[in-house]
């Protein structure tokens, strides 16, 4: 179904955020106070305005109460973000998610309501380093609890092996899934066989997973 999404800020998180959701086929508003980025936008998104993201009044002009989400994507300064959270959420936007750059900016967003509060580099830094130190592991959720879900590459001794073999001790690390390019086989059975390529997706506790994957 095609969403409504209004995206504030158009630097480089906003500007891939509205991308991706035209990509995906959905409508996008991009807001930025900067007239050359919304120009540089206008023709790749549903429609650009310029508009100061502080100013209380330019935003109730753009209704935002009728988008499915809004996304305020800036970074660079916490006042003006912090400001356009506050405005946003007072003019009953439904779902309110915020770019945080320190823990200060997050909570105070957190406090004033926001739907929800990312900080994406501080998160990308914890997945390059997760992938700098487990260099077999492509992918991973955190579930909580310690608990993860987690892809890795098997060793290339494991090729044309059966998965019975990986003897998967069921009740500490579980096998979800095989995924081979884009195809995803489900609960896959021990007979199978891995062949190249070929990715495991588990889910355990951390310590466990590490132990498995290591023995790979
Ligand atoms: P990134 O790190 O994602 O590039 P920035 O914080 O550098 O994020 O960019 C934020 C964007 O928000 C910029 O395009 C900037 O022009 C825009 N911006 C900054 N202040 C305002 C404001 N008061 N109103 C609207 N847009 C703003």
């Amino acid at each position: 179904m095609k969403k409504q999404f209004a995206v504030i800020g158009l630097g480089g998180f906003g500007e891939s955020v509205a991308l991706e959701l035209m990509r995906l086929g959905h409508d996008v508003l991009g807001i930025d106070c900067s007239e050359d980025k919304a120009n540089r936008m206008a023709d790749k998104l549903t429609q650009t305005v310029i508009a100061n993201a502080s100013d209380e009044e330019a935003l109730r002009e753009l209704d935002l109460h009728r988008f499915d989400a809004v996304l305020i994507a800036i970074g660079e300064h916490i006042e003006v973000s912090v400001l356009c959270t506050m405005h946003v959420i007072s003019l009953e936007a439904k779902e309110v998610w915020v770019k945080a750059i320190t823990p200060t900016h997050h909570k105070i967003v957190e406090k004033l309501g926001a739907s929800r509060v990312f900080h994406p580099e501080y998160e990308m830094g914890l997945r390059v380093a997760q992938s700098l130190a487990h260099p077999n592991m492509l992918d991973y959720i955190s579930l909580g609890d310690n608990y993860f879900v987690i892809e890795i590459r098997p060793g290339e001794v494991l090729e044309d092996r059966p998965l019975s073999e990986l003897r998967i001790d069921d009740k500490e690390v579980r096998l979800l899934a095989i995924k081979h390019g884009q195809s995803v086989s489900l609960n896959p059975s021990p007979d199978q066989r891995l062949r190249r390529n070929d990715h495991l997706v588990l889910v355990g506790e951390e310590e466990a997973l590490r132990h498995f994957s290591e023995n790979l």
